[in-house]
This record gives C-alpha cells, structure tokens and sequence, in this order.
C-alpha cells in the first residue's frame, strides 16, 4: 500500500495528527531529501525507515518501492514540502502502483498553490494550474503563448531568481494589464501577499529584490465569453512556419479541441 502524505510548506503547526500516525506505523518513508525529512520526523518523534526518492533516481527507485509494497510492506511518500505529485516526484510512483494493482490513499495536507489561490482575491471557481515554467528559452516562451489562450486564473510557481524575468515576460506576452497576486513565505514568518498588476509588479520588484518562495496567481488574458476562433489559430500558426502536426498540437492545447480532429480539419481545409 502506498499513502501520499503531505507535510507543511513552513509551518510547523500544519502537520496533521493524521500524517505523523501514518508515518509512524510505516515501514519505509520514501522522500526527496533524508536530511530534510529526518528533521521532520525528529521534530514529531517519528521512527521511519527513510528511502531516497527524487527527480534524480525515481526511474530505478520506484519498481523497487513498487516490489517492496508487493511483499506487504506499507510505503509513505514525502516530498521536501507540501502534497507530494505536486510540482514534485509521486507521479510515476502513483501511476506505477496502479498499473500493478497497488493501493494507494493519501493523508492530505497544505499545497502552496491552492493556499496562493485563495489569499490571491482572483476568481477561485475555475482555475489552472501551471507550476514551474520550463527554464529553458523555447519551451518557456510557448508556455506562456499557452498561457494567453488561458481562461482562468493561472496560478505559477517561481524561484525567487527568476521572478523579475518572469514578470517582465509576461509584460512582453501582453499580461501588464492583469492583476496579480504574488504570494511569497505563505505560513511562514515572513508571509506576504502583494496584489498588484503585472506592470506594477515590474517596478515594484526593481525596488524590492525578490527573496523566499513565491506562487503568483495572475488574472488571465483571454476573455472568459471568447470563444476560440480555431480557423485563426490554425492560420496563425502555418503562417509562423509550423508543420500540420505542430499546429494541429498547439491549437489543441490552446482551445482544449481533439488533436486529430484538428488535424484532420486542416487537411481538409486544403482539398
Ligand atoms: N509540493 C509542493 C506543494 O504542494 O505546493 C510544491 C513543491 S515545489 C518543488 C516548490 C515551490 O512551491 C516553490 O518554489 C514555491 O513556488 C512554492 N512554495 C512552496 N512553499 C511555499 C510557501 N511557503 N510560500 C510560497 N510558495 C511556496
């Protein structure tokens, strides 16, 4: 059996009574950092047998979780701060104890992202979650061409080196107008929130140099009524030079539209 725990993104006092008796009668807690972990469980005298996860080793270490569950032992995930899978390794793990028949339940705790939602003052109802950018040039700038097409609050996670970049991008991709909430040490010391818009926040961090963690939520581009125009998109993106394929991949991923019936579309369009 497997059982995602979540741990706190600062404090302390959001440890659930839950999540310690769960760690506490578990054979192996898998984590992303032992050190880190080892300082959690000293702090709730948790004995564990402790198990390196991460990014790093997941592939080869989680068939052996997955072999260890299947003899009956009782794995618990971590990660360094709050829901595991969330913009952290349990992804694999989880899809893999499923493909193997393993159970899998969680022990629910605090997410940085969704505690940023509802201190942003942004529309809550419906909203997308887009972690970290890719740190890479290419991939990031179509993230955030994604990012225009998005409908509903958008909520990102940034290192605190990248957050002036961040924002002067999507002051270039046309987001200056948008308010945003940017979230930083949520339930730590030194929590704040700053609501401001994208062009605000370009001069408010040349005055503040950006220190701690941060999820921004930020109000989307694209208008809640429009209604994608597909036709255009597709014209768009042939003209920039994208083969039938990419395009068809781009505007699904912007409308939410089928794929191959995208694609199917456009090589009707040319007979
Ligand atoms: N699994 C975590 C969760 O459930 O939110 C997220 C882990 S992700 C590797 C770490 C990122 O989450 C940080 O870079 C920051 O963007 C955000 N984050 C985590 N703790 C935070 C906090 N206390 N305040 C603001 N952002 C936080």
């Amino acid at each position: 059996m497997l059982y995602l725990v979540g741990t706190p993104i600062g404090n302390m006092g959001d440890f659930s009574p839950r999540a310690v008796e769960v760690l506490s009668s578990a054979d192996i807690i898998a984590c992303e950092d032992t050190r880190r972990t080892g300082i959690l469980l000293k702090e709730f005298d948790i004995e564990g047998k402790l198990f390196s996860y991460h990014e790093h080793n997941k592939a080869s270490k989680g068939p052996v979780l997955v072999s260890r569950m299947k003899e009956g032992l009782t794995v618990c995930l971590v990660s360094d701060a709050g829901m595991p899978s969330i913009s952290d390794p349990g992804e694999d793990l989880v899809k893999l104890c499923i493909e193997e028949g393993i159970d899998v339940s969680v022990v629910p705790g605090p997410v940085a992202a969704i505690s940023a939602l509802v201190l942003s003052g942004l529309d809550t109802r419906y909203y997308h979650f887009e972690g970290f950018l890719p740190s890479e040039s290419k991939p990031r700038r179509e993230r955030i061409e994604v990012l225009k097409g998005i409908r509903e609050t958008i909520i990102i996670y940034e290192a605190p080196h990248r957050l002036k970049k961040l924002v002067k991008e999507l002051c270039d991709a046309g987001f200056g107008d948008r308010k945003a909430a940017f979230c930083r040490e949520l339930t730590k010391r030194y929590e704040q929130v700053v609501r401001m818009t994208i062009s605000e926040a370009a001069d408010y961090y040349e005055e503040n140099e950006p220190k701690g963690e941060f999820v921004i939520c930020l109000e989307p581009m694209a208008d809640k009524s429009e209604v994608f125009d597909t036709d255009q998109l597709i014209s768009r993106f042939l003209d920039e030079g994208l083969s039938t394929k990419d395009t068809a991949a781009r505007v699904a991923e912007i409308t939410g539209g089928n794929k191959k019936n995208i694609y199917d579309q456009i090589i009707k369009s040319r007979k």
